[in-house]
């Protein structure tokens, strides 16, 4: 059986693992990245919408190669057709880019390859080396070959499945209100307005979660559906997402070219994502906003945050829990309270009618709340329906 010997494996090439694997490689570390599929970022399970203001924080540039659509603002749509349009300067941090997500993850691999990362493609870990009690690397399948590949940390980056952080002790499981299941379609011949992201709210259209429309350009946009499934009387995304197309005229000649399925956690991130020799990031630590999804920023963040941490432990020659615990401050001061408060209010939205939230609507869109971001909208709520923030106020 192939063996390796490196100092970091990341299991998984998802911008968390491409991240994680840039920065233990930038700080020295024999770094080596598995991605079990044929090509990095495909096929795609995402809407691909980003905000701006992250990418400077972890040292990305924008680049036009992987911007596929730039923002000038948001539309958030109430069940009864509501509207609330927000231009630009109102914006905010929650909406900005439209990403060619294949190609944005494919330019994070590279500089994680350009660092000195070894990437292993289709290349899928089946389990972990435990020796002397101790994580002390993963057991892959490469191209069809038995390999292991021995390390002195491992990094799970494996995504909403994950699996790593598990066989090694950690119990990643779910609730059912924490997962939201997701279908979107690329569509054409789309009646929309190319510049701005849409946001269709309340219980009827999408039952604790969101109808999307992300233009990617002239009459074309991923439009895409998460539920929650306790909440719905039909679990499966697809009949909401096809009831909201055919009530809609701007879909009258739409036609689909790709369809994408998927989960996405909605919880406030595991109770501890690191472990002897094991660090947890993106997805697979349920480190993801539980009101929008957006994931792409968080698993960014704690990628470079396990990179940096990484390298430092080894600096000490120590990758135990506790000499990884930076690790586990660093992603909590800077999104612990926020991720919190977006758990809450995702709880106590979902409870909502509709008619609630068309009151929410037009009460936001009457209010000067300056930049438009989670927290001002709950601001917002805060005045007027006391009880919707009961419980989580002092975080808002
Ligand atoms: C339908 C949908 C729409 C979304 N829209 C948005 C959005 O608009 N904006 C946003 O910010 N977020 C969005 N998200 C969430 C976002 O896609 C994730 O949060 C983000 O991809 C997390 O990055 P990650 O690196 O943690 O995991 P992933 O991107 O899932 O990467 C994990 C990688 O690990 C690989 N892998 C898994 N198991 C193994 C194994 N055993 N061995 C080797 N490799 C393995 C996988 O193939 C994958 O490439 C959406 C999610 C869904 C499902």
């Amino acid at each position: 059986m192939k063996a390796y010997e490196c100092d970091v494996v990341v299991v998984g090439g998802g911008p968390g693992g491409s991240m994680a694997a840039r920065y233990c490689a930038e700080g020295g570390l024999k770094t080596i990245m598995l991605e079990k599929k044929a090509e990095i970022g495909a096929p795609l399970r995402c809407a691909e919408g980003v905000s701006k203001k992250w990418l400077q924080e972890v040292g990305i540039e924008p680049d036009p190669a992987w911007i596929c659509a730039d923002m000038v603002g948001a539309v958030i749509r109430s069940p009864s057709g509501h509207t609330f349009k927000l231009d630009e300067s109102k914006a905010g941090s929650e909406v900005g880019y439209v990403l060619e997500r294949h190609l944005f993850d494919k330019a994070l691999a590279r500089r994680a390859a350009e660092a000195g990362a070894q990437i292993l493609m289709r290349t899928s870990a089946t389990g972990v080396i435990i020796e002397d009690g101790r994580l002390a690397g993963v057991k892959a399948k490469s191209m069809g070959e038995e390999i292991e590949i021995r390390a002195k940390a491992v990094v799970a980056a494996d995504g909403f499945e994950s699996q790593v952080a598990r066989w090694a002790g950690v119990d990643t499981s779910l609730k059912l209100n924490d997962i939201c299941s997701c279908i979107q379609y690329r569509m054409v011949n789309l009646d929309i307005d190319p510049e701005y992201c849409e946001f269709v709210i309340g219980g009827s259209i999408a039952p604790g979660g969101y109808l999307w429309i992300f233009p990617k350009g002239e009459g074309i946009a991923n439009v895409g559906i998460g539920v929650m499934g306790t909440r719905c009387k039909n679990a499966d995304p697809k009949v909401y997402l096809d009831k909201f197309i055919a009530s809609d005229p701007r879909f009258k000649r739409a036609q689909s070219l790709e369809v994408v399925g998927g989960m996405v956690s909605t919880c406030p991130g595991l109770d501890c994502a690191v472990a002897d020799n094991l660090v947890i990031v993106g997805d697979a630590a349920r480190i993801i906003d539980p009101v929008t999804g957006g994931g792409i920023c968080h698993a960014c963040r704690t990628g470079m945050y396990a990179g940096k941490v990484l390298v430092e432990a080894s600096k000490k020659g120590d990758f135990s829990k506790s000499a990884l615990m930076p690790y586990e401050k660093m992603w909590r001061d800077r999104m612990e309270d926020k991720l919190y408060r977006n758990w809450m209010a995702k709880e106590r939205l979902a409870e909502l009618d509709d008619e609630t939230i068309d009151e929410l609507v037009k009460l936001v869109s009457g209010s000067d709340i300056g930049e438009v971001n989670v927290y001002n909208l709950l601001k917002v709520i805060k005045e007027k329906f006391p009880k919707v923030v009961e419980g989580f106020e002092h975080l808002i």
